[in-house]
């Protein structure tokens, strides 16, 4: 299989990331959202290698907030997501808030699941290193759960996945990775419905996750892409 027929295969519905970005736009345009009436949140691993999402999300929207902590998952809370809506412009009365919430992994040239290779470092890498970590664990049976103020980011992550895991199953990062998926899906719905008053709002969430290819091409895998307009809760389909 070439590396476009794996990526397919384990990506249904991948775009690149530019045409994610700039569909997402296209179809938030037609329900009002633009770059002056709008606030992006962008939730992405704190690696280095996910900054090309940001980067096209602040092309299309302005400064974005920033959501991210170690594997995308939304730690930032209650107080995060406030401070977030608080900064959007207001237009008309109204306020618009576009949500980006997406974990990562890489992809090897022959498909081999987190690899990767990083400027000067001979040796291949993991992304996402957060969730490989996490697999080492499980693998060796030596999950702790425990809150390290030392570590409290990835105490956090586990804390948060385990209990995703069905009981006897080892999962390999590709598993953990939906799962990531999964729990950031969750918890973002979760904070907007303890945060959002759909009122004087409109809002719209992109979730998914983010490929790293050889050469430095990015790919993304849609999961959940939808507006609330004035309180109606609409699908966007993605152009692919
Ligand atoms: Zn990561």
């Amino acid at each position: 299989m070439t590396f476009l027929e794996i990526l397919n295969h384990h990506f249904p519905g991948v775009q690149g990331l530019d045409r994610f970005v700039q569909s997402t736009q296209a179809a938030l345009h037609a329900y009002g959202f633009s770059s002056h009436n709008s606030i992006a949140c962008a939730g992405v691993c704190r690696d280095e290698i996910t900054r090309p999402l940001v980067d096209a999300i602040q092309e299309a929207w302005g400064e974005a907030f920033n959501f991210s902590s170690l594997a995308g998952m939304l730690f930032l809370g209650k107080t995060g997501f406030l401070a977030a809506q608080n900064h959007s412009p207001r237009a008309d009365g109204r306020e618009h808030y576009i949500f980006y919430a997406l974990t990562h992994i890489a992809l090897g040239e022959q498909g081999e699941i987190g690899l990767c290779y990083r400027t000067g470092r001979d040796e291949p890498s993991n992304a996402c290193g957060a969730l490989a970590a996490l697999q080492v664990e499980l693998a060796a049976g030596e999950l702790d759960l425990s809150l390290d103020p030392l570590d409290v980011e990835m105490s956090l992550i586990k804390k948060r996945l385990a209990p995703l895991i069905a009981p006897g199953v080892q999962p390999d990062l590709l598993d953990l990775t939906r799962l990531a998926h999964r729990a950031i899906q969750e918890d973002l719905e979760a904070m907007l419905k303890l945060t959002i008053q759909p009122g004087p709002a409109d809002y719209a969430v992109f979730t998914g996750i983010q490929i790293h290819a050889p050469d430095r091409a990015t790919f993304v895998w849609p999961g959940s892409s939808y507006a609330v307009v004035r309180g109606e809760k609409i699908s966007l389909k993605l152009s692919g």
